[in-house]
């Protein structure tokens, strides 16, 4: 089977293209070879952690003969900046690094496990607002083994949100506590991206992974912002799946899907099983993609029990290295290197994690297998389809409308008070009733999300924190103040109980903004 390499090139480019001036588009878009002379565009560089450092090297190294041309500011980041006592992973003053340059080539890095240590890939997203996660995932059959020889799917990951806002507490003893945040304005941005980049790259169709049956609000949100800007784009297919199905088919049939956007968590794991049944997922590079930065990766981790033995595959990092150059107007060399590496794999020239029997014709190391690429720069594949980055789009793919707050009414109609908690239920709802004041009642406990009163079952299995909803009733037309709330609070700490979070009760033009709880 002939594996589509222009699609290659196009989820490459769709990544890419984000932070180009026009008049720089324009450049890269003549048919003439950038000048000899052209000075080199400024990057940040990262060796990482574990087979970081080999993997950049040998990255390096192939871009470089190539022909690209970088200024590189190499920065430490990385289990020896946590080491220091940086907890982001990076020194402080890296980050002025990134923001003279504003295009960071990023090698794995170990994130110490416990111990408080923030992720430095998260950070770096978040503090550079680069909300796009695109990560190509497609096949090199007959060359790389796959179940999957047809695949070619590109996940776009929202790369800010979701359960990575990383705002976790413990509650109680027994109790620990992740928030899941999905805003509106970061919805908008990644489902309309995943739809501009489908369309300037001729692809078919999006599909979005929620579990809204679940997540009623915040996957409810993401989808409902699916479906609004779906009907925008009529030239392009789109549906939802709820997420564990639609993982289940994407794992057995991923030919089925071309373009999938999706919540930060289900994107980070989905793209490395796609990855992975594509061939491997040391063969995927990302491209993180905001309005005036981005950062370019191999999509695995720094792979610690390989590190130092000239085993690793360097392809995912090179493959986010090709983004990167067609996203700094080095499309030329982009396309070069892209050529000779695919060459490189069609010639049975592999690393240990794709070589196999009957298959390859070498196995070869890290410093080999970029030995190989460079010695191929000016072929191309005879069977794989050849990648031409002529055809980058011509604006930047994260033009989209100003975004307009909803003007809804906002009303407060009472709060979640949640309560540190071991006796009897009955017992708490009998101290708590006589509390509530100011219209509000005591409407309902929950446990874990389980309403266990009124009306609870005695099998269900509790913990030391209950979530206490005081509520005006509903339907009542009224709303309430936070002086009543603080009030109640007030009443509930002279009653000899500990309140450990209050999460306010808000009605959005009359209609609740909080779920019922389980049972209810
Ligand atoms: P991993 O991706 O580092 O490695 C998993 C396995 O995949 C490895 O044991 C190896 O067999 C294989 N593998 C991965 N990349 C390979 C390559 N280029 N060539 C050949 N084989 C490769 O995942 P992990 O072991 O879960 O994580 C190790 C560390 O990496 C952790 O500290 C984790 O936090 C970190 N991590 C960093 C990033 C990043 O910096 N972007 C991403 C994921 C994980």
């Amino acid at each position: 089977m002939l594996l589509s390499n222009f699609s290659h090139l196009q989820l490459c480019f769709r990544g890419l293209v984000n932070t180009f001036s026009t008049s720089f588009l324009s450049f890269f878009h003549r048919s003439n070879p950038l000048p000899i002379m052209a000075s080199a565009t400024p990057i940040t560089v990262a060796y990482g952690d574990g087979i970081g450092p080999e993997i950049m090297e040998a990255t390096l190294h192939i871009i470089e003969e190539a022909g690209a041309r970088l200024e590189k500011h190499v920065i430490e980041i990385g289990e020896k900046q946590y080491l220091k006592g940086n907890m982001a992973g990076i020194e402080p003053s890296a980050f002025e690094s990134l923001r003279s340059t504003r295009v960071f080539l990023k090698a794995p890095i170990t994130t110490p496990q416990g111990g408080g240590f923030k992720s430095l890939n998260v950070t770096t997203r978040k503090a550079f607002g680069l909300y796009a996660n695109i990560r190509p995932c497609l096949s090199y059959d007959p060359f790389i083994r796959t179940k999957h020889p047809k695949m070619d799917v590109v996940i776009v990951r929202e790369n800010e949100e979701d359960l990575y806002a990383g705002i976790e507490h413990r509650q109680t003893l027994d109790v620990m506590q992740c928030l899941k945040l999905i805003s509106r304005p970061g919805t908008e941005k990644i489902v309309r991206y995943a739809f501009e980049y489908a369309r300037a790259y001729g692809r078919k169709k999006v599909t979005c992974f929620t579990k809204d049956n679940i997540m009623k609000l915040t996957d409810g949100l993401f989808h409902k912002i699916f479906d609004e800007i779906a009907a925008e784009y009529k030239d392009i297919e789109n549906e939802h799946w709820i997420v564990d199905i639609g993982a289940a088919k994407l794992a057995d049939t991923p030919e089925a899907f071309d373009v999938v956007v999706m919540p930060n968590l289900y994107g980070d794991i989905l793209s490395d099983v796609a990855a992975q049944i594509a061939g491997s997922v040391g063969l995927a590079g990302s491209a993180n993609i905001g309005d005036g930065c981005a950062m370019f990766e191999a999509i695995h981790g720094s792979a610690p029990r390989r590190a130092g033995q000239n085993l690793a595959n360097p392809s995912g990092l090179f493959l986010g290295a090709i983004q990167m150059l067609v996203h700094i107007g080095q499309a030329d060399i982009a396309e070069r290197a892209h050529n000779a590496w695919l060459k490189t794999i069609e010639d049975g020239v592999h690393t240990y994690d794709i070589f196999k029997e009957g298959i390859s014709k070498e196995k070869v190391g890290t410093k080999e297998f970029a030995k190989a690429v460079v010695q191929r720069l000016g072929k191309k594949p005879e069977v794989l389809r050849s990648v031409d980055y002529s055809k980058a789009p011509k604006r930047p793919l994260t033009t989209r409308p100003a975004y307009v707050r909803s003007n809804e009414n906002r009303e407060l109609v009472g709060a979640d008070v949640f309560i540190a908690w071991t006796d009897k239920v009955d017992a708490l709802a009998a101290k708590l009733q006589p509390l509530a004041a100011d219209g509000m009642v005591l409407e309902m406990i929950s446990n874990r999300g389980m309403k266990v009163w009124p009306g609870g079952m005695e099998e269900t299995f509790t913990v030391d924190v209950s979530r206490c909803r005081f509520a005006l009733p509903e339907g009542s037309g009224k709303s309430t103040n936070h002086d009543a709330i603080l009030a109640l609070l007030g009443r509930i700490t002279k009653a000899g109980l500990e309140f450990v979070k209050l999460e306010g009760l808000y009605n959005f033009d009359g209609k609740p903004g909080f779920s019922r709880g389980q049972g209810q």
